[in-house]
């Protein structure tokens, strides 16, 4: 019998170990063929292995999802532990009585692997429930599984099932055929783990009545087919989504750190940076084809477990817009593997050759434009995945406002902005294919350098009204920034040329006026930092306005900057170091918490409202600045904050961010309607943000519900305003009024 066992055993492993190690193989190839990792991205070790302790064993965003986070757990673990069952049950082909060495044989350990083996069983009813509960078929668009792979989710629950009961029952009959041995008094090597095992035991007495020679020949049929069970679905996992088991780990490992969020990268071709002030000839502008990523980005798109945590939580996706983060990982997958064959034998082919032996259908698939072309009639996504001209419909790359809720629930740290604005250079850069109401953003940039083509004549206007004056470099005739000054207020294109934001322009001067702060504006020396041009893709002016700042920036020897525009606060703070420009930035949020805390600024007056605050995306997920607005908004007396459902990391956008502001919003439904009505919902006189975008989007939102009865009396505003009206209710007017 124990020769049978280990054949049989012997061969069933070498050939499904063979046929997924040549499956990895093939895997490994096809990541051969992308772009090398950036140069300069090295992960660090440190960071890396804190990653994988946090996001990987300790499942830290998994978590974050209590039921599914804490079944998700179990069954990681479930799985870890019955990695030694699995040991003993290689260790039994050869030795019936084998044990794992030093702890292998304490009663204990067998209670413990069959605790977990419970905890796994348990975690896969919870499966099951939450699958059925948050089906497509009942939720459609509004479940988190529409568009995942249905079928293979429900095999690898049943498969998991089948590893752990499989591998019981095996331990059950080798209980009983311990008992016959022991009876024969040649207990040579008494298996005592097993009398802890509670559940195997359980099997064990199933089969007990069964006799003596049925349970021996039971224990090889049950260990062979426990083995079956496992090798097999191991098989499947290499041609399956479940292959996150695996690339999870390195996923995790070189993922950017502390996450993909903030600055954006600059573009490589082949590893390095590209020059844009002298580029090469066969340098990529972004990415044009599958092979154009990085390994690190079709690893990324190999990992997704289409759990549809992103896409639960998109808000291009959850106002019915032809955008998933979850299906676009899953559109890029299918288009790589479905082309691995053209890439294998192109890249593969010896130099001088042709390539040969390419399948038809890799050859069509190799055909097929990366990104379809604009009104494409054809582009779907529905639950039969995407259709269209090209592999990415359109619609879908120019639906991301880059607002980061995809990346920031990904359980295994997926980086799905980079690779949207990757494909979005190509785009713009190499095919000049964009929503065309962009191209009038882009154009004023260029020429007036703001998006609305107002020009630098105007950018001191909004600080007319106020009764003290503005320093503006340069006025006294000065060539750096004098010792004196203690901020140089970036005030932006908003702040200076959007009648809304140029409230909250005054109303921090005021408030930096009040406290004694320092401050100087450059004034016509300003231009756009370029975040609408780089989140576009068109990163060639956005280097150039970068430079062009960044150059201004260090001749008047800038050091300290506060701004009150989150995306300004992004770029100047996280983009600018690429191009040469390192400086101290702050946020007014954080500053104004800072001189109230240090009694610099005293709120006094009463500002009886119920309030609620709107963590804008550029400001919380990408730059975790989350506590200091509340601290604001806390000091002001009667103010009472009233938190909406999606708050802080999960905040909603606005779908202002990643130029939308200024794109057509024509399908589905609005996004910073979505928002405004769930402001309106917290029964919030006063909304409150810390953007100018977000202001402006918001303000529209409830405009609308204005418009028809609701939201009555509801007013949008910056952080810093309330504060003023608490601090200086007679200035409060004046830095809100707007100049004829
Ligand atoms: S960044 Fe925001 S809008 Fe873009 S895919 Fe991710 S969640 Fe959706
Ligand atoms: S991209 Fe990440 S969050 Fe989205 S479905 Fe895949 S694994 Fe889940």
């Amino acid at each position: 019998m124990m020769a049978v066992r280990f054949i049989l055993g012997l061969l069933l492993t070498v050939v499904c170990l063979g046929i997924a190690g040549r499956r990895l193989m093939f895997l490994y190839r096809l990541g051969r063929t992308a772009q090398p990792l950036q140069g300069d991205r090295r992960p660090d070790t440190g960071a890396a292995v804190k990653a994988e302790l946090l996001e990987v064993a300790g499942q830290r965003k998994l978590l974050r999802w209590t039921v599914p986070g804490v079944a998700h757990f179990a069954v990681f673990w479930g799985f870890m532990v019955l990695l030694f069952t699995v040991l003993e049950a290689f260790g039994g082909l050869v030795n019936s009585r084998f044990q794992i060495p030093f702890f292998g044989n304490w009663a204990w350990f067998g209670f413990v692997e069959d605790l977990f083996a419970m905890l796994c069983v348990a975690a896969i009813a919870a499966f099951v429930a939450i699958r059925i509960k948050e089906a497509p078929a009942g939720l459609g668009r509004r479940s988190r599984f529409f568009g995942s792979h249905l079928g293979p989710a429900w095999f690898v629950l049943f498969m998991i099932f089948n590893v752990v009961w499989t591998l019981l029952a095996y331990r059950g009959a080798s209980i009983n055929a311990q008992r016959v041995n022991e009876l024969a008094g040649t207990p040579d090597a008494p298996l005592k783990f097993l009398q802890g095992a509670f559940a195997s035991q359980w099997f064990a007495s199933l089969f007990h009545p069964l006799g003596e020679s049925t349970n021996e020949i039971l224990e090889t049929v049950l260990l062979l087919l426990s083995l079956a069970v496992l090798l097999g679905f191991t098989i499947f996992v290499t041609y399956s989504k479940h292959l996150h088991i695996f690339l999870s780990i390195p996923n995790v490992a070189f993922a950017r750190r502390p996450r993909a969020l903030g600055a954006l990268q600059p573009v490589y071709s082949g590893g390095k940076k590209v020059d844009f002030e002298d580029p090469g000839d066969d340098d990529l502008m972004g990415v044009g084809k599958i092979e154009d990523f990085t390994w690190k980005g079709l690893l990324d798109f190999g990992t997704c477990t289409e759990c549809g945590r992103c896409q639960s939580q998109c808000p291009a996706w959850n106002t019915d817009k032809p955008l998933s983060p979850k299906v676009l990982m899953m559109t890029l997958r299918d288009h790589a593997l479905a082309k691995a064959p053209y890439l294998l034998a192109t890249k593969e082919a010896p130099e001088g050759t042709e390539p040969t032996g390419i399948p038809e259908a890799a050859a069509t698939e190799a055909e097929k434009p990366l990104v379809g072309p604009m009104g494409d009639e054809s582009a779907r996504v529905d639950e039969h995945g995407v259709s269209g001209e090209g592999v990415v419909p359109f619609d879908m790359l120019w639906s991301c406002t880059t607002c980061g809720a995809c990346v920031e629930q990904c359980p295994v740290d997926i980086e799905h902005v980079d690779h949207i604005v990757d494909m979005r250079r190509y785009q713009v850069l190499m095919e000049s294919a964009f929503p065309e109401e962009a191209g009038i953003m882009l154009r004023n940039l260029e020429h007036a350098g703001d998006p609305w083509g107002l020009g630098a004549s105007m950018r001191l206007e909004w600080a007319e009204p106020l009764d003290f004056e503005v320093r503006v470099f340069g006025a006294a005739g000065e060539d750096q920034i004098p010792d004196d000054v203690d901020y140089l207020y970036w005030v932006g294109c908003a702040g200076a040329l959007d009648d809304t934001a140029k409230r909250t322009a005054r109303a921090v001067a005021t408030l930096l006026h009040e406290a004694g702060v320092e401050f100087m504006v450059l004034g016509e020396g300003e231009t756009c930092t370029g975040d609408p041009a780089r989140r576009m893709g068109h990163e060639f002016l956005f280097q150039m306005l970068a430079m062009q700042n960044v150059e201004t920036l260090n001749e008047v020897g800038a050091k300290r900057i506060v701004v009150t525009c989150a995306h300004c606060y992004n770029t100047l703070a996280n983009e600018y170091p690429q191009v040469g420009g390192h400086y101290e930035v702050v946020h007014h949020t954080t500053l104004l918490a800072r001189l109230v805390a240090e009694k610099r600024l005293t709120p006094v007056a009463r500002v009886d409202a119920s309030v609620t605050y709107h963590d804008p995306c550029y400001l919380g997920r990408h730059n975790r600045i989350f506590a200091a607005p509340r601290e604001v908004l806390g000091a002001v007396p009667g103010a009472t904050l009233t938190e909406m459902p999606r708050t802080r990391e999960r905040s909603f956008c606005c779908g202002a961010g990643g130029a939308r502001m200024w794109m057509d919003e024509t399908l589905g439904t609005r996004i910073n309607q979505n928002r405004a009505d769930e402001a309106i919902e917290t029964s919030a006189s006063l909304v409150t943000a810390a953007c100018p975008f977000c202001i402006t989007m918001l303000s529209d939102g409830v405009a609308q519900r204005q418009q028809e009865g609701r939201a009555v009396g509801v007013e949008v505003t910056d952080v810093a305003e309330v504060l003023l009206r608490s601090i200086r209710p007679d200035l409060a007017d004046a830095a809100a009024a707007v100049p004829d």
